[in-house]
């Protein structure tokens, strides 16, 4: 095939596989993606990209029509809090995640692949650990017993024991870790599956200096953000390095959902009112706990959530203006 390491990327066309894919090339791999789409804001960077659905078992082995030395597993049927929390879209979040993850691993299996990367999610961590704001309860030993609030989130649970399960029997190079709500440019910014910094981002910019935001809930529950590069830094470590995980990839600088709001407000320089209404919400209160991963990989955010968030502001400002340049037309 190629003269230099190769990596199928899986999500390709979505906001951290895209992202990933940008970074492996820039490492000189060798990449193929496999999406229901392509990329929404910036053309792949891929040298292969197959549209296809990794529901279907046929799509799965025909993106792994070669040895790959690496299989970044990303896709999944996901959103925000909008998406993930109403329980609107649960049986179809279990359904397909599930499948593409089944379908992925047995292909990846018969194909002898490298190494295969597994994207879990804080969601899978028990609630009851989570209702503390000063001490909410993320270290990856704290799981079981488990009890994560959102389908979501049991799926993730499932999905890391499968993978577990693969290596413990079938001998495969499994790594698996926890991402703690991924945020950065070119990440869905609207229509529903957007998440708290995106969304903050899209209403701060179409919003006047004065006006007034929406917020779900009274704004008190606490989250960390991590920017997407540090993200795929982290990742990249993992799969270079001896251990299999789960280990959790966050920021371990919580904050309160206020505060990410003015905190926005702050980088556009618009004062503006929060209106807080109901919706749904997820844990009370959730940080990433980075031992382990320092620990183990020596890794941790190099730069402060204000730098991140001002990145993001900018490009979603950009599309806000984007989107009003063009209906003006
Ligand atoms: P994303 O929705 O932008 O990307 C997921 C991609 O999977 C999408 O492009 C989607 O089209 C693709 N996909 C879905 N179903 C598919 C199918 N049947 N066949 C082929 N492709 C399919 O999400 P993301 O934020 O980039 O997240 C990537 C991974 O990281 C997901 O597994 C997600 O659960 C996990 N994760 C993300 C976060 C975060 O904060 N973004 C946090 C925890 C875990």
């Amino acid at each position: 095939m190629v003269n230099c390491k190769t990596a199928l990327v899986c999500g390709a066309g979505g906001f951290i596989g895209s992202h990933l894919v940008k970074r492996l090339k820039k490492e000189g791999y060798w990449v193929r993606g496999v999406d229901l789409k392509y990329p929404e804001f910036t053309p792949t960077e891929a040298d292969d990209f197959i549209m296809g659905d990794l529901r279907d078992p046929l799509i799965c082995r025909a993106s792994l029509d070669d040895y790959f030395d690496e299989v970044y597993q990303l896709a999944a049927d996901m959103g925000g809090a909008g998406f993930v929390f109403t329980g609107e879209n649960d049986a179809d979040i279990m359904h397909n995640s599930a499948l593409i993850n089944l379908n992925m691993l047995e292909a990846s299996y018969k194909r002898n692949v490298g190494k295969i990367f597994y994207s879990s999610s804080a969601c899978m961590y028990p609630e009851h650990n989570q209702m503390d704001p000063d001490n909410p309860q993320c270290s990856e030993d704290s799981a079981y017993p488990a009890y994560p609030d959102s389908e979501y989130g049991w799926e993730k649970l499932f999905s890391e024991r499968l993978f577990f399960a693969f290596a413990r029997n079938y001998k495969m190079h499994v790594r698996v870790a926890r991402f703690h709500n991924i945020f950065g440019p070119e990440g869905t910014w609207e229509g529903g599956r957007e998440k708290a910094p995106a969304a903050f981002c899209r209403k701060v910019a179409m919003t006047e200096p004065g006006g007034e935001i929406e917020m779900w809930g009274d704004g008190k529950q606490t989250r960390s953000f991590l920017y997407i590069d540090e993200c795929v830094e982290g990742v990249l470590r993992l799969m270079k390095s001896d251990f299999i995980g789960p280990v959790n990839i966050g920021s371990e600088e919580m904050v309160t959902i206020n505060q990410l709001a003015e905190m926005v407000m702050k980088i556009a320089g618009k004062q503006q009112t929060i209106k807080h209404i109901p919706g749904p919400l997820g844990v009370r209160d959730r940080n990433s706990d980075n031992h382990l991963i320092q620990e183990k990989l020596g890794w941790k955010p190099s730069r402060p959530l204000e730098e991140g968030l001002k990145k993001t502001y900018r490009w979603i400002a950009e599309q806000v203006n984007k989107n009003n340049d063009s209906s003006l037309k």
